[in-house]
């Protein structure tokens, strides 16, 4: 019997000629892997990591999240190891409430709005996960060094137990964290806003969850020494405290310091361990471009979000299901490589809203002088506006752009049976949802759609969800919609041959 060594492993790799390497395999990285292992690609993904990341950092996903989870095949085992998250409050040192951000009661995929979630188990879960699509193959401790075109392809170096090796790839896509080798290799560029605060980040495994811990998600602006209280799943609780200006990270992350900082809410015998408490800067970035050739990156590699709205992982997956199905259109020769301007063209703003959302929310909560926090309460305070208008935040539309009418843009309600609880042979397509035979109009425009694999629905053909999906189109103002594999509607219009020839033009 012959045991392969790492060389003989490496060959294999070097060997094969893959359709997208994905370097890192954070949250964003696996996901990617996924979604691309679904449409048949070769996939290797690599970590330069020895296994996953088992510090808790993301607690927060959204519906949106979870719709891409579903698609890739884990949301039920997910699901299990989530709480709902039961909205946001930010309060004042005397605990008035300066805003909130309650959690809507229903979302377009008729998933739940908001959970809660362990980051690890979130990690594992997505892995394994991947490991058991055909197609993608995985491998830690391999870290990338650098890459180079070559005869239409990318030679991407990667380093493995102290050698340097090479594979061909037909896409490399950077998942490859906040000091992203691929952003820097590129030279995407990355544009900071300006906005760079230190909080020590504590997450405790209890023992009980005392009626003085808040189960809602806390922001106290309290000038004295801002602080979060957020509510995870199992036994878990966290605890966020912004460092204060001459305070040094070794002090505030030793343990005595930590129960001291706890001790309002929590009595050491309480606490069955301090799982950890390290410092993070939050900041505020984004990559200046997203792709450049055949090289694109994704996740906190392309943008950086202070974490108080919770969606530096949400906007990370989003990149991945916005840019899986157009690198898998563009390299199964379905539509032309021009379509993948349009990820950093969506991408960008959308982000942007994000970031700059949770850079005002963060400016409000990191006061520390007196009298400016007591002229920011008086402001809230009196604005004459409800509790929940006082910080707006909704997750943007896509902007109008070559693959998103004035029409479209919104995240699409879901065209599936109320019956079934999901249809997975929607997933990886076009969708389009007519009200009735008529609004497709032309064969020619059906015809165009059914080549690129669409999937066509005529409403009153279908089941009881198709009243539901009715009345969504007609909100739209429309009689037909075409929804885009990554679940964002691209235009909604009276007839099919509207949406056809906007396309059709802009492809061209
Ligand atoms: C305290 C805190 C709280 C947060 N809370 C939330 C929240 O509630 N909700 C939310 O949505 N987001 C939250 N975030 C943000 C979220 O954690 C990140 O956005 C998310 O982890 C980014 O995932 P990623 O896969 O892009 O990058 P990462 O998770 O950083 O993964 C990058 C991977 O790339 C690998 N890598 C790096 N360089 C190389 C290389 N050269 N070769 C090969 N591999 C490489 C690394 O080993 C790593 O595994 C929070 C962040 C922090 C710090």
């Amino acid at each position: 019997m012959s045991v392969a060594g790492s060389s003989d492993v490496n060959d294999e790799l070097a060997k094969t000629q893959w359709d997208v390497v994905v370097t890192g395999l954070g949250p964003v990285g696996t996901t990617l892997c996924s979604l691309l292992g679904k449409y048949g690609l070769r996939i290797l993904g690599v970590d330069r990591e020895k296994s996953i990341y088992t510090l808790p950092r993301a607690g927060h996903v959204d519906h949106t999240v979870l719709r891409t989870f579903e698609e890739i095949g884990c949301l039920d085992e997910l699901l299990a190891e989530m709480i709902p998250n039961r909205g946001m409050e930010l309060l004042n040192g005397n605990h008035d409430v300066l805003a909130r951000i309650p959690t809507i009661r229903r979302t377009p995929s008729n998933l739940p709005p908001s959970m809660h979630l362990h980051q690890p188990v979130l990690e594992r879960l997505l892995r394994e996960n991947a490991e058991r699509i055909e197609g993608v193959t995985l491998r830690n401790s391999m870290r990338l060094v650098s890459f180079e075109p070559t005869g239409g392809l990318q030679r991407v170096a990667l380093e493995h137990e102290g050698r340097t090796f090479s594979v061909t790839t037909r896409f490399l896509v950077g998942c490859d964290g906040a000091s992203s080798v691929t952003r820097n290799v590129a030279g995407l560029g990355f544009r900071d806003y300006g906005f760079a605060e230190s909080w020590v980040v504590i997450d405790l495994i209890l023992k009980e969850i005392p009626e003085s811990l808040r189960r809602d998600t806390t922001f106290v602006a309290d000038p004295k020494r801002p602080y979060a209280m957020i509510e995870m799943p199992g036994m878990r609780y966290r605890f966020e405290f912004m460092v204060l200006p001459g305070e040094s990270v070794a002090s505030v992350v030793k343990e005595s310091t930590v129960l001291r900082l706890i001790s309002k809410w929590l009595h050491p015998h309480q606490v069955q361990k301090v799982e950890r408490a390290i410092v993070y800067t939050f900041r505020g970035a984004q990559a200046e471009h997203w792709r450049r050739g055949s090289v694109a990156i994704a996740g906190d590699a392309a943008h950086l979000t202070p974490p108080f709205l919770g969606q530096g992982l949400c906007s990370g997956v989003r990149d991945a299901a916005n840019l899986a199905w157009k690198i898998a259109f563009v390299l199964s020769g379905r539509l032309p490589e021009s379509i993948l301007d349009t990820y950093g063209i969506e991408r960008g703003p959308h982000v942007d809203n994000v970031i700059t959302t949770s850079i005002e929310i963060a400016r409000n909560l990191c006061m520390l002088d007196e009298t400016a926090a007591q002229e920011r309460d008086r402001q809230m305070l009196q604005s004459g506006l409800p509790e929940e208008k006082r910080i707006r935040f909704k997750l943007g539309e896509l902007r109008t752009g070559p693959l998103i009418m004035p029409s479209g843009g919104m995240y699409a309600a879901r065209p599936v049976s109320a019956s079934k609880k999901t249809d997975s042979s929607l997933d990886r397509k076009f969708v389009i949802l007519a009200r009735s035979e008529t609004a497709l109009s032309s064969k020619a425009s059906i015809n165009w759609w059914r080549a690129l694999g669409s999937e066509i629905q005529i409403l009153d053909a279908l089941d009881e969800a198709a009243a539901e999906l009715d009345a969504w189109l007609q909100r739209l103002r429309g009689n037909v919609a075409v929804i885009r594999p990554d679940k964002y509607v691209l235009g909604c219009e009276k007839e099919l041959d509207d949406i056809t020839r906007y396309v059709q033009s802009n492809l061209n």
